[in-house]
């Protein structure tokens, strides 16, 4: 026995073992072609084993022509096997794996009836191995079979790219497992490279048997196979359309079929150039990360799209796209920007209502100056600072007959004049100074650092304008005021100090004939606020108004 049948028998049981562990695993593709091809392997090894063990050169002769059923086989199952794999599948349907029964068979039957016709060995070269020279079937053959495996390697290459990282692992495994034995082959058909003095192929088929148990082992090969590719088109929810160019509809899915202007008849035809898809075609393709919508108003639907152009099978310009339903997204998101555009507005009229409020709180609604209980509140601090050197002047003013106004022209042409007098206040006021109004139609003013005589000069201004104003309905009636002028600390450091004496002095400027200014503590003939003269009751009586 020579020195390489053991190994041949160790390969022989190897493939034997794989054979057991592909006919284990659950089915996958490439499962039948890689257990054929295996099973074809392991009777070219039995032949080769056979044809070392025999004396008889007859008998080697035999074994070696024997041995092309195994040959033939093997590449071709193992190609169909790697193609399958890859994601041909066609290709071990019943009718190729019969096509590949009947060359294997015929080139079995061609090598057993070579002695015939010499087109297989056509002549023998060395009778020891024996070794031939060589026929066109042979050569015939051997191309055939190159060219085989050739084709389902590049063909698996160019899938390589397109799978995960486990199936990839896989197809990586499965190429060096198919290109090892016949690139030992080639090296010995053309450069005669011999492995113990023999064709090295049947030895090279450990590495075919070994890549297959690691990457069953590591790669889960047969456990974890790509088997959803092909159906994932046709699952797939998400509606998927192939166009050219020109709106022709290459290619739908059945999801696809229910978008307006697709169905199964329409793939062949050209959509219509206003479709909403055709902004995706050739050079309108937009660009950018972001995915655009579109709206299908007949079905009054929305799609997000992602389109992917097709660089393969030279449609260059030629583009996929991926349509997800978005409607009810897009609803939703329409509905919280309207809920949240209403309570903005809400939110918005809510703010004005409550600045109003807070205006209403402190100024007069009806002249639009400041109110009495603001005086209460803003007053003391500014009364606080006030000094000698630097006094703070404190001026009511009351309208004169006032209540004639009203009798004799209305209550509306009454408020028309102190809405007008309102206004001569306002207009004329300095930084720093405020008007309030203080009672029915009187006024108090503040004028911060104004001493004596800027009171009575601004008090003759606003008598000025008074007794200028023009309003219709008071015919040729003049008005005027009388006005009570105190100042701090003077009068006192409070409000109601301050506007007790300024109070006095109008009562003064009222009995001394009113439209005129009295200052307090001028002209008051022995009047004091501990009160003893006879205006001291009527001035009380005045002034007992609560301050809010
Ligand atoms: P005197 O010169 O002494 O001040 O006389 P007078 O008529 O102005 O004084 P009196 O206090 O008797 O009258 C004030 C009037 O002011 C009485 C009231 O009807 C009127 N009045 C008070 N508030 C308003 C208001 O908001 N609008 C109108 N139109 N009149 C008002
Ligand atoms: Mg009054
Ligand atoms: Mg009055």
């Amino acid at each position: 026995m020579s020195f390489s049948t053991p190994i041949l028998l160790v390969i022989a049981m190897l493939a034997i073992l794989t054979i057991g562990r592909i006919i284990n695993s659950p089915q996958a593709p490439g499962r039948t072609g890689f257990a054929l091809a295996a099973v074809a392997s392991i009777w070219w090894i039995a032949m080769v084993v056979l044809r070392l063990n025999s004396d008889d050169l007859p008998d080697k002769i035999l074994f070696s022509r024997l041995a092309w059923f195994g040959i033939v086989a093997v590449s071709l199952f193992w190609s169909a096997g790697l193609l399958d794999h890859a994601g041909y599948g066609q290709v071990t349907r019943r009718l190729p794996i019969a096509i590949i029964l009947v060359i294997t068979a015929l080139a079995g039957f061609g090598a057993l009836t070579d002695s015939y016709h010499h087109w297989l060995y056509s002549g023998i070269v060395n009778e020891e191995r024996p070794s031939f020279s060589y026929g066109w079937l042979f050569y015939a053959l051997l191309c055939g079979m190159y060219l085989c495996m050739l084709l389902a390697c590049l063909m698996t290459i160019f899938r390589l790219r397109r799978v995960g990282r486990l199936h990839r692992y896989q197809l990586v495994a499965l190429l060096v497992a198919t290109c090892v034995p016949w690139m030992c082959n080639a090296a010995f058909v053309l450069f005669e490279f011999r492995l113990f003095n023999d064709d090295p192929t049947p030895f090279a088929f450990s590495a075919t048997v070994l890549a297959i148990l690691v990457a069953q082992y590591r790669g889960k090969l047969f456990i974890a196979p790509p088997v959803a590719r092909d159906i994932i088109f046709s699952v797939l929810p998400d509606p998927v359309v192939v166009l050219e160019p020109s709106g022709l509809i290459l290619e739908i899915n059945p999801a696809a079929e229910k978008l307006t202007g697709f169905g199964v008849d329409k793939v062949g035809t050209k959509l219509s150039p206003s479709h909403p898809l055709m902004i995706f075609i050739s050079e309108n393709l937009p660009s950018g990360s972001a995915k655009p919508m579109v709206h299908f108003e007949s079905m009054n639907m929305v799609f997000e799209v992602s389109a992917q152009p097709l660089e393969q099978w030279d449609r260059r310009d030629s583009v996929l796209l991926v349509l997800r339903d978005v409607t009810a997204r897009e609803a939703a998101e329409k509905s919280l920007s309207d809920t949240g555009k209403a309570l903005k507005l809400r939110l918005e009229e809510n703010l004005r209502l409550q600045e109003k409020l807070e205006r209403q709180a402190f100024e007069d609604h009806l002249t639009g100056l400041f109110n009495r209980r603001h005086a209460s509140s803003t007053m003391p601090p500014v009364l606080a600072n006030a000094r000698e050197d630097a006094p703070v002047s404190l001026i009511i003013v009351d309208l004169d007959y006032f209540k004639q106004v009203n009798d004799r022209y209305g209550h509306d042409v009454g408020d028309k004049v102190l809405q007008a007098f309102a206004r001569i206040l306002s207009g004329s006021l300095q930084a720093g100074e405020m008007a309030f109004r203080y009672g029915g139609e009187e006024f108090l003013i503040v004028l911060p650092g104004a001493g004596r005589d800027q009171a009575l000069e601004r008090c003759s201004l606003w008598r000025q304008e008074l007794a200028a104003l023009t309003i219709v309905e008071l015919k040729d009636d003049k008005l005027s005021f009388s006005a009570g002028i105190a100042f701090a600390p003077e009068a006192g450091a409070s409000l109601t100090e301050c506007t007790k004496a300024a109070d006095i002095a109008l009562y003064r400027a009222k009995i001394s004939g009113r439209n005129t200014d009295v200052v307090w503590g001028e002209h008051l003939g022995g009047m004091s606020l501990d009160g003893s003269t006879d205006y001291r009751n009527a001035v009380e009586r005045r002034t007992r108004r609560a301050w809010v």
